[in-house]
């Protein structure tokens, strides 16, 4: 992109969220999400331990293994699956530190398509609209249709290239 060239909106916004999620200490997911209404940022948040307690960089991940129902081509099978349970995550911090009449009718930009704990929360938060980047196929169908329902936008932004320094590699 040249110097002239100004970011569209959307850009911005999920840049913004990228650069947040460089503050999570978590070496499994790095996840940044951000509040905004109308042009305005309101609100940032990354997956983390609750401040003062030690977090995954300190004390590890704490890793809770979980037996998943996964169909595939109308197959049922049951996969275990690792997750960390250390932090809380960015959607939900991001409830946690923005006012209720702040998100009333705000978009979230969030690097990472939310779990379905987070999208629920989100679905009665009073925000509008969703916009993601990375796929989370686990919980997608059901999200999706929570969305749906609720008439939140839910939307992900493709031909998207995060910034180069906000780039890890993540363990799942
Ligand atoms: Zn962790
Ligand atoms: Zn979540």
């Amino acid at each position: 992109m040249s110097a002239e060239e100004r970011k569209d909106w959307d850009t911005y916004f999920m840049d913004i969220a990228y650069m947040v999620s460089t503050r999570s200490r978590c070496p499994r997911r790095h996840v940044g999400a951000v509040l905004v209404q109308g042009k305005k940022l309101l609100g940032t948040a990354y997956n983390g331990a609750p401040s003062g307690v030690p977090d995954c960089s300190e004390a590890g991940c704490m890793i809770s293994e979980e037996v998943e129902l996964v169909v595939t081509d109308g197959r049922e099978e049951m996969v275990k699956k690792q997750r960390c349970i250390r932090t809380i995550h960015a959607e939900q911090n991001l409830l946690l530190f923005t006012d209720r009449i702040d998100r009333e009718g705000s978009t979230v930009y969030v690097t990472d398509e939310p779990c379905w704990t987070c999208s629920n929360m989100l679905a009665n938060s009073g925000i509008v609209e969703v916009i993601y980047h990375r796929s989370y196929p686990k919980d997608e169908g059901k999200v999706k249709k929570l969305m749906e329902q609720k008439g939140i936008v839910f939307r992900q932004m493709d031909n998207y290239e995060p910034p180069h320094q906000t780039r890890m590699k993540v363990s799942n």
